[in-house]
């Protein structure tokens, strides 16, 4: 097992990476737009990524760690882009 496990890593991306420049990244604020694809943003509590279309919402439960997170508490990670 331990051999293609290097052939799942891209797929798996950030999952057992801390963030080492989450204290770098943006807040959402109010100005905060989604753009075309999106934004990728980051969850303050656990730290996973997560796409979202809009940001018409004042807090949003994470995905992850089920928290429940305002909007000013979640990081931008980068746009939705699909590389
Ligand atoms: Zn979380």
């Amino acid at each position: 097992m331990g051999a293609v496990k290097h052939l799942l890593h891209d797929q798996q991306q950030e999952e057992d990476q801390p963030m080492p420049i989450f204290s770098e990244l943006k807040s959402v604020d109010r100005y905060t737009r989604a753009g075309h694809w999106g934004k990728f943003i980051t969850c303050p509590s656990c730290y996973s990524t997560q796409r979202v279309h809009h940001f018409a919402w004042s807090a949003l439960g994470c995905q992850s760690c089920k928290k429940m997170v305002s909007k000013n508490e979640w990081k931008i990670h980068g746009d939705g882009t699909p590389y």
